[in-house]
């Protein structure tokens, strides 16, 4: 079984904190041509195996093509794999960009699951990232959405914002709470470089120079929340949703039962996936790749006519090693709060999880901040609170 991910790069305009490959486009043809090469990608692209566990169409904003050219994804999706009974497609979906028609046709083409990307309830703080929404296009899209007959709809939030009080933090939580969505996934604010906020928040000096001194002055009274306000969000997150009959099953992401995201599993337990689209990354037994991300290069190259050569359309095509791929076990795999078989990092790497990283357990464990439980090994509550510095130790160049 494998999954599959598909980029659309258009949002309407770049969010000041944004470094995804992703830009503002409002023309047609551009996305149409697009669509053409996406499409003769899915077609030609060999693969081997074809029964399909989950779709994921995301970006940028996949809810800037109306429906018909996701359909045309989808179908050609159909035509050249077979999916399977239980499949969940999930649709990346951002408020101001859809309508109560457009999410009946979604749902008709099969779109099962809906991401919404909401961030924050408050009007200021949106605006401050520079999203296109207010809090009111959030609360129509979700109620289209129960009406088109989604059942199975996240929310996407994040916290440590410009200027963000933890109350106004709460009334976000809380607010989402109301909504009942199925799956909450809640991240803090990364200040990237090459992106606006890395200019106003971080030191990268290129974008600095570009900015104009309003913008400098309007963020000079949003501060970043402190680290202790910072860490009281990140604990308010797990008391609200779990308070509200979510399970954490993920360090950032929770669910009703029953919600958790098959997709996003695939990646945290080593599943094979490949991915469609500029700049999309697959990982097909054993070995990662990336698509370019130029996204004229790409439509050339993909509506040609015939296959285009594997340097002109890949980069950085990379068989994992062993050791990649037990890092990548133990560092990912420990991000799911149901933990890692010991006996399957056995069978998969032939041998033994103490022979590899005794030292490293023994420290994690005399600490308090893993668990070991029979056949499974976890974070401990501590260590979930210090994930990042606990998953760093499993690199083994360390
Ligand atoms: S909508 Fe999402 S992908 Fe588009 S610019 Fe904003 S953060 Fe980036």
């Amino acid at each position: 079984m494998i999954s599959l991910y598909i980029h659309i790069p258009f949002c309407i305009r770049k969010c000041l904190y944004c470094d995804f490959l992703s830009f503002p486009c409002s023309s047609d043809g551009l996305k149409n041509k697009y669509i053409d090469a996406l499409c003769n990608e899915i077609e030609l692209t060999e693969v081997e195996d074809r029964l399909v566990g989950s779709i994921f169409i995301g970006g940028g904003t996949p809810t800037t093509l109306d429906p018909d050219q996701i359909g045309r994804i989808l179908d050609k999706i159909r035509e050249k794999f077979t999916l399977s009974i239980a499949i969940e497609i999930t649709l990346e979906c951002n408020p101001g960009t859809t309508s109560p028609e457009n999410l009946i046709q979604l749902y008709r083409i099969g779109i099962n699951r809906l991401s919404i990307g909401l961030q924050s309830s408050i009007d200021s703080e949106l605006e401050a990232l520079g999203r296109i929404h207010k809090y009111s296009d959030f609360v129509n899209t979700f109620k289209w959405a129960r009406e088109a007959g989604f059942e199975n709809i996240n929310v996407d939030l994040m916290s440590a914002l410009p200027g963000q009080s933890l109350e106004n933090y709460k009334n976000t939580l809380t607010n989402v709470v109301k909504m009942n969505p199925e799956h909450v996934s809640a991240y803090s604010l990364i200040v990237e470089e090459n992106t606006v906020f890395g200019g106003i928040y971080g030191d990268d000096k290129s974008v600095i120079e570009k900015l104009d001194d309003g913008i400098l002055a309007k963020y000079k009274n949003l501060p970043l929340p402190d680290e202790d306000t910072e860490r009281e969000m990140y604990y308010l997150t797990e008391e609200v949703l779990t308070e509200a009959g979510f399970h954490r099953y993920e360090i950032s992401n929770y669910a009703k039962d029953g919600y958790e995201c098959k997709h996003n599993k695939v990646y945290w337990t080593g599943g094979d996936y490949i991915s469609f689209g500029i700049g999309a990354s697959s990982y097909v037994k054993g070995v990662r790749y990336n698509n370019i991300s130029n996204v004229n290069a790409y439509i050339n190259e993909w509506n040609q006519g015939s296959r285009p050569r594997k340097d002109n359309i890949y980069c950085d095509i990379t068989p994992l090693s062993d050791q990649d791929m037990m890092e990548e076990y133990m560092f990912v795999g420990l991000r799911l709060m149901e933990g890692i078989s010991i006996s399957g990092f056995y069978d998969k790497f032939g041998v033994a999880m103490r022979d590899v990283y005794g030292h490293v357990l023994e420290k994690l464990v005399s600490e308090g901040l893993i668990i070991v439980e029979e056949d499974i090994l976890k974070l401990s509550k501590r260590g979930i609170d210090v994930s990042n510095l606990v998953l760093c130790e499993f690199l083994l160049d360390n």
